[in-house]
């Protein structure tokens, strides 16, 4: 097989962030596949196929990419800062799972900078000690797992991350999030909201937990979570390396 997928990362916004590896593979592409204002970051030129796709279809996008590979194309299926982070990676080794030849495939995985990265980078060092990652959608998860999960990180103590904290279909859920978060995390700890990070509409607002609203997130927002120990340097947070 001469075509082959690029699952590629186009960083958190700003073009600086978009890595030399990432360039290549679109300066190669015969098509890129993707949600549309992910499309949209990629450079039209002739000769370059833009298969631009509404939300929710991930699995569709995947197998038109590995349709198109299998007959000879290279293409490159573009996701927001990282591809393997809550994007299109996982997607196209689900679609993967249902060919009978998977190492038939010629895929790469090229990494980005993740929300996550960008906004801690942005806010100063909150994610310097043990720390997690969440999705705060319940599109593909029951949202009790969201809960439980929420209380034992807060539990154990670690500094949260949180992509997808809150949406128009999803008002209430980032509200009970917070109320978790009081009761487990204790109101004092500290909670930043990152919004649209290296792009011109960025904000940075950092507040305690008995503070924070659930209007300080919307889906543009990655929202940092401290552990007891993060706190605040001149306009800066950091969470120390070494527990109290
Ligand atoms: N694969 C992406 C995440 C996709 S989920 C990555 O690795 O970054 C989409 C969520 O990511 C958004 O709801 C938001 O929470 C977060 N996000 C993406 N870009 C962002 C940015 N520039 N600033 C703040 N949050 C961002």
């Amino acid at each position: 097989m001469s075509g082959w997928v690029a699952i590629a990362g186009l960083g958190p916004g700003n073009e600086a962030l978009v890595t030399e590896e990432v360039r290549a593979a679109l300066a190669e592409a015969t098509d890129i596949v993707g949600y549309i204002p992910y499309v949209a970051r990629v450079a039209p030129r002739e000769g370059l196929r833009l298969h631009a796709s509404d939300n929710r279809v991930e699995l569709d996008r995947a197998n038109l990419a590995l349709d198109m590979a299998a007959a000879g194309q290279r293409v490159v299926v573009v996701s927001s800062g990282d591809p393997g982070v809550f994007a299109m990676a996982a997607a196209v080794f689900e679609a993967l799972e249902t060919r009978p030849d998977p190492d038939a495939f010629d895929i790469r995985i090229l990494p980005g900078i993740t929300a996550m990265l960008a906004a801690a980078a942005r806010l100063g060092a909150p994610l310097g000690h043990d720390f997690c990652a969440m999705n705060l959608s319940d599109n593909l998860k029951p949202w009790d797992l969201i809960e439980k999960r929420l209380r034992l990180a807060a539990e154990a103590g670690f500094a949260m991350a949180f992509y997808n904290p809150r949406s128009k279909s999803r008002p209430h859920g980032f509200a009970r999030v917070l109320e978790i978060l009081r009761e487990t995390a204790g109101p004092e700890t500290l909670i930043s909201f990152a919004r649209a990070v290296t792009t011109p509409d960025e904000r940075l607002t950092t507040v305690t937990l008995a503070e924070a609203t659930p209007e300080m997130a919307d889906m543009r927002t990655m929202v940092i979570v401290g552990n007891a120990d993060t706190r605040r340097v001149g306009r800066w947070v950091y969470t120390p390396r070494q527990v109290r």
